[in-house]
This record gives C-alpha cells, sequence and structure tokens, in this order.
C-alpha cells in the first residue's frame, strides 16, 4: 500500500506520528516568519506586527497579531496560547490516550458521561453538522477511521467488506445523544473522531483569548484553519490564499479577502493511500463505511466560526460536488470546490456568496 509519497506504512507512521503533518488548508499570504514570536514594523505605517507560532494537535500554529507601534503584546501571551491550544489537545485528542474523548470512547457503561464544556461544545457543534447534513458529517467515524489506517493504527491493506459492514453496525450520529449529565451512547460501542472539527474549534478559543486581551487585528491559524479579526493594516484586509490541491506542491491556487471570518479546507490530496491503483482518501462515508470515491479535490468554507467552517468543509468532502453545492447555496454558505479537469488541470465551482470574500 503506497501511502502518498511514502513508500511503506512504517515510514508513514514515523512521518505521522514524530514529524509535523503538512495539513491541506489555507496558505498565509506575506507570512512573517518567527521563532516563537518575532515581530516587524514597516516604516510606511505605525504598526508592528507581531508572529506567535508553535506545534499543536500533530501540527503547526501560526498566529499574527497587529499593534500600533506604542503598544506592547500583553505579557505571557505566546504562553497563554499555546496553554489554550494544549487544553483542547488533552481533552480531544484520539491520539493521546488519556485525553477526555479517548476517556469517553472507552466507556461501556451506558450511562451518561460527563464532559468539559469545551468538549460539551464541540459534540454539540458536530451534532448540529451532522443533523443538517443527513450524517455525511458523522463523528462516530473514529472505528472507520482506525480500520482505514487513517488514525493511530496501521495497517497493510484494506480492510474486508465482512469487516466494514461489522464495523459499520456501530457507526451513526444518532446513536449518541447530549445530555444535561454528559454524553450517553445509545450503542456502548460507539467512538467518536473530533478531528475534523476541533482544530476549527481550537482557532475559536484562541481569537476568544485575543478578544479578551484587546487584541483588535490578528490572525489565527491552526492546521490550515483559519480566522481573522480587522483588518491587516487600515485599508488593507488580512489575505489567505486557498492551496492548489496538489500533495508536494505550496502553490496558491486562488486568493481570498477576509475580515472577521474564519475559512476552513478539507481536502484529498495529502492525506490517502494508493492500493492496487486504486486511491483511498481519509474522508469516510459514514453511511457506506468507505473513503469517498469521487474526485473533489478541497473544498473550502467561510463561516463566522471557524469550527462549523471546519465540520462542514468534511461534509462537502463527504458529499461530494453536486450535493455539498447544492446544499451550501441553499444554507447560504461561501463555498468553493476545486475539482480535477480532464486528469491534467483543476477547474473550481464557488458559491454565490462566495464573491464577497474573492479578490
Ligand atoms: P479534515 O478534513 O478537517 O478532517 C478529516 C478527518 O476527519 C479524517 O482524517 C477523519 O479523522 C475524520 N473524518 C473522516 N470522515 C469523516 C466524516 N464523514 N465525518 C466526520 N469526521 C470524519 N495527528 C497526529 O498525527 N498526531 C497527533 O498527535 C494529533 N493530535 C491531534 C489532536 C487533536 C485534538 C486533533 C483535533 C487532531 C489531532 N491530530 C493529530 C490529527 C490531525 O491534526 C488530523 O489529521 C486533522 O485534525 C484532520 O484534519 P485535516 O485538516 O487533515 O482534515
Amino acid at each position: 500500500m503506497v501511502h502518498q509519497n511514502m513508500f511503506n506504512l512504517k515510514r508513514l507512521t514515523f512521518f505521522r506520528r514524530l514529524l509535523l503533518k503538512e495539513r491541506v488548508g489555507a496558505l498565509i499570504i506575506c507570512w512573517v516568519v518567527g521563532g516563537l514570536l518575532a515581530s516587524c514594523s514597516s516604516p510606511q505605517y505605525p504598526y508592528k506586527i507581531y508572529a506567535l507560532t508553535g506545534e499543536t494537535m500533530g501540527t503547526t500554529y501560526h498566529i499574527k497579531i497587529v499593534l500600533p507601534t506604542d503598544k506592547n503584546l500583553p505579557e505571557n501571551i505566546g504562553n497563554e496560547v499555546h496553554s489554550c491550544l494544549e487544553k483542547i489537545d488533552s481533552l480531544m485528542s484520539t491520539y493521546q490516550e488519556d485525553s477526555e474523548l479517548m476517556q469517553f470512547n472507552r466507556h461501556k457503561e451506558g450511562t451518561p458521561f460527563p464532559v468539559s464544556e469545551e468538549t460539551k461544545k464541540v459534540f454539540e457543534i458536530a451534532m448540529k453538522v451532522a443533523e443538517e447534513t443527513d450524517g455525511a458529517f458523522d463523528i462516530t467515524v473514529y472505528p472507520l477511521v482506525e480500520l482505514w489506517g487513517f488514525g493511530k493504527r496501521e495497517v497493510s491493506a484494506p480492510p474486508s467488506e465482512d469487516v466494514i459492514k461489522q464495523v459499520l453496525a456501530n457507526v451513526g450520529y444518532k446513536k449518541l445523544k447530549i445530555l444535561p449529565e454528559g454524553l450517553k451512547k445509545e450503542d456502548t460501542e460507539m467512538q467518536c473522531d473530533l478531528s475534523a472539527v476541533a482544530k476549527g474549534y481550537a482557532v475559536d478559543k484562541v481569537c476568544e483569548l485575543l478578544d479578551l486581551k484587546g487584541m483588535g487585528s490578528y490572525m489565527v491559524e491552526v492546521g490550515g484553519e483559519v480566522k481573522v479579526k480587522g483588518e491587516k493594516l487600515p485599508g488593507q484586509p488580512w489575505i489567505v490564499g486557498i492551496e492548489y490541491p496538489e500533495p508536494m506542491s505550496r502553490k496558491v491556487f486562488k486568493r481570498v479577502q477576509l475580515k472577521d471570518y474564519a475559512m476552513a479546507t478539507s481536502g484529498n490530496y495529502r492525506n490517502y493511500f494508493i492500493w492496487n491503483g486504486k486511491r483511498y482518501s481519509h474522508e469516510i462515508d459514514p453511511i457506506t463505511g468507505y473513503p469517498v470515491p469521487h474526485t473533489l479535490a478541497s473544498v473550502s468554507v467561510v463561516h463566522r466560526s471557524c469550527a462549523f467552517a471546519d465540520a462542514y468543509a468534511t461534509a462537502f468532502m463527504v458529499m461530494g460536488l453536486e450535493k455539498a453545492y447544492k446544499f451550501a447555496e441553499e444554507h447560504n454558505i461561501p463555498a468553493f470546490f476545486i475539482y480535477p479537469e480532464n486528469g491534467v488541470t483543476f477547474s473550481y465551482k464557488e458559491t454565490s456568496s462566495w464573491k464577497n470574500y474573492r479578490l
């Protein structure tokens, strides 16, 4: 089995666990590269741009904060941002056996499992998108994600139809109830994966923290999901790039301008494997139990909430171009779809509300 550019699964696992994953997502245009904290100011403008960078959730984060030159960054902000992200990681990771989520996944008593406010909020968002998309988005896919080798587990071949059927029997968002006392499994074998929504939520939480600190202009990006506040500089919007949907490319496919909005992207061009000439993507159809078969390369979604943008982007990848486009138009969700044309180039389709963000 060949996973993307890796020649065997052992090497893939090494790559995914020890190196930071290159995520599908936004490219930060004109990024100020720095260490943990860097700043720069231009003689043209009385502003300084600070950059905070670091690692979390198996990926990286980049934050830019703009301040007038006579103002300093709040003390300790770098540590507070990092702690905020690490808290979400420790609550919602499927890569940490002692995370709150993994404890819930092991809970088989049939009683409600009490969880933190943060985890509950992410479950609520996930359930809302699951209901709206008729289960295209479904966090109970976790056992399928592991079965297909897109989580921690190593696999040497695609699973058999029988095993998929067996695992599929415990999948379905309707088996999950959110009660005041906690999360309740209707099927005690059910297990959840918040990978398609928690990074977006993490972006929202860092933004909340920066708001509390009185920051009026910033860009927050975690693993390709991004949210901005205000303008970068007076009269200059924040600009982010949607990347070209090729594994090794860091080229910009389209640029987008954002103000007080988030953008999340899901794609099948970086996390996939090829078996017997067939390509298998990490976006799993919760109805069939198989990776989605269509060729949609990536979907970007703009929303006020990065968690919702993140979840819709994955849902749209699962739904495929036609269904997702119709859904996004009906729900007035700005969405941008990239798909291959003639096996040589890529084409795109955007919903009517996308024009507000187009450059
Ligand atoms: P997205 O499109 O945003 O999400 C795709 C992922 O969602 C799939 O990989 C699958 O997990 C899940 N999914 C698939 N189908 C569906 C569906 N129909 N409905 C809902 N979900 C679906 N990775 C590491 O290698 N090491 C780590 O230590 C690590 N820690 C993490 C901690 C946290 C809290 C989170 C949220 C993720 C972590 N990751 C880690 C995972 C890594 O960052 C994920 O690959 C990432 O979250 C998926 O994001 P994406 O942008 O690649 O794809």
